[in-house]
């Protein structure tokens, strides 16, 4: 089963599960996907939140995120605050960097980007697994 997040034409996000990739593909086709708020058929899936990839930093991500829930946002603007600190940000070319980063096991980066859903998934299916942040708005 693959989880993709997805987005109507009115901006709506919300998951849904698929027992593969072309299963989204072949219903949104038909148009037998609907947006669960508006009922919209157009869909797509959105770009994911941004990544992270790195051993040793993970740990204390995984901390903040276990903080009871009032304090999550606040904790999720820290994540953010700590990421964009410590991280390299590599945009796009996350997927690609992630392989360089994992392959090579000198190198100890820790990393921050986006991915799309099938980018994503074919790094699962290459043993790395990825963090997925909830990525706040600090200014509300
Ligand atoms: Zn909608």
């Amino acid at each position: 089963m693959i989880k993709y997040n997805l987005k109507c034409e009115n901006d709506h996000e919300f998951e849904s599960w698929f027992s593969n990739s072309n299963e989204f593909d072949k219903l949104n086709k038909k148009n037998l996907l609907e947006c669960i708020f508006c009922s919209s058929n157009k869909i797509k899936k959105s770009i994911m939140a941004p990544m992270i990839s790195g051993s040793k930093s993970k740990d204390e991500s995984d901390e903040l995120f276990d903080k009871d829930s009032y304090k999550r946002r606040k904790n999720l603007i820290k994540l953010r605050e700590h990421i964009e600190k410590n991280f390299e940000f590599v945009g796009d070319k996350f997927s690609e960097k992630v392989r360089e980063v994992y392959y090579d096991k000198k190198t100890k980066k820790s990393i921050y980007g986006t991915t799309t859903p099938e980018e994503r998934e074919e790094l699962a299916e290459e043993g790395i697994n990825l963090l997925s942040v909830p990525w706040v708005d600090k200014d509300n």
